[in-house]
């Protein structure tokens, strides 16, 4: 059995083509959602990530603004920009690209930035909120994975999903949103103990570990839907996924693809959430 592929850039697409159409009938009336992203430093991935959510803005038609400091810049004076954004009438959503530098602390950054423009879904008060079920702006990449679980067509509801790995901006956030959707959830991650046994029971497997084709066949239940989260860059360049694909593919069901898979959902997610922030700044959500 060959798996079919779960194809995130083309529902990455669609969702933005969705996206596109509501943000001209919001200009009508006056709103543009704006995003102000933040990077700090030169890592050449954050650059990357930084340029691309610059031009997903610009497709979309959002207003954005990229403010790029010195790696330098002290966390007085990265605070004292998150606080300018935060009263600022024409941005919606503020991201800080992280890793920051060493000498800035990420949760007090994290903790600054304005509840209802927290785009990346990290503040404390939006994951409290997810976890008791409340109204919140989702964490993107997590949010990315269930929209593509969704589109599988296959009911969470009763299923039984196991996620590898528990960091807070993936795999705990990941459990959650599939409990919300009435999934039994099991939760794997480095001490875990015969964990094939487990992940061999799983109808879902979303795999968030960090490891270059760490999961191959044998961690897999036939037809099992598998969503690799992973993003590892291989020594000859190329990204591969957590996932042994090639070997998965020949047991799962739908499968997502590394690249092509969750990456593209992500920005995609974000623009959704600067959109729902604009939204409720004018009381239009
Ligand atoms: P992380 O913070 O390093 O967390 C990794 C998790 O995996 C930890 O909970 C760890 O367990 C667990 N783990 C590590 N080795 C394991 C093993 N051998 N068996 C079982 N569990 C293991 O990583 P992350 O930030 O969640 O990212 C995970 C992957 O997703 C990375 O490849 C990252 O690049 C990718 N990612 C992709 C996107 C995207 O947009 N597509 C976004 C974010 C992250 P312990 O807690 O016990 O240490």
């Amino acid at each position: 059995m060959t798996a079919s592929i779960i194809n995130g850039k083309e529902v990455s697409q669609e969702l933005r083509a969705s996206m596109t159409a509501e943000v001209k009938r919001l200009s009508e009336q006056g709103v543009v959602p704006g995003l102000a992203v933040v990077l700090v430093g030169e890592d050449p991935a954050s650059q990357v990530y930084v340029r691309n959510k610059e031009k997903a803005c610009h497709d979309l038609g959002f207003y954005s603004e990229v403010h790029r400091l010195d790696a330098s810049t002290s966390q007085a004076d990265l605070l004292a920009l998150v606080d300018k954004l935060n009263k600022q009438e024409s941005i919606n959503g503020i991201l800080v690209q992280l890793p920051l530098p060493g000498h800035i602390e990420e949760k007090a950054v994290i903790d600054a930035i304005a509840v209802e423009k927290d785009v990346d879904g990290f503040h404390p008060v939006n994951v409290g909120n997810l976890v008791i079920g409340d109204d919140s702006l989702l964490p993107c990449t997590p949010a990315g994975v269930i929209e593509l679980i969704k589109r599988t067509g296959i009911e969470m509801s009763g299923k039984h999903a196991v996620v590898i790995g528990r960091s807070n901006i993936v795999g705990k956030p990941v459990s959650l949103l599939l409990q919300r959707e009435n999934a039994t959830v099991t939760m794997c991650h480095s001490r875990t103990a015969n964990m094939k046994e487990i992940t061999r029971q799983a109808d879902i497997l979303v795999v968030a570990i960090g490891r270059a084709n760490f999961v191959d066949a044998e961690y897999v239940k036939p037809g099992a839907v598998v969503i690799d989260v992973g993003m590892n860059r291989l020594d000859n360049g190329k990204l591969a996924g957590d996932v042994d694909f090639e070997s998965v593919k020949e047991v799962s069901g739908p499968i997502t693809p590394v690249p092509g898979g969750v990456g593209p959902m992500t920005i995609t997610m974000l623009m959704q959430n600067t959109l729902i922030a604009a939204k409720r700044a004018h009381g239009l959500a």
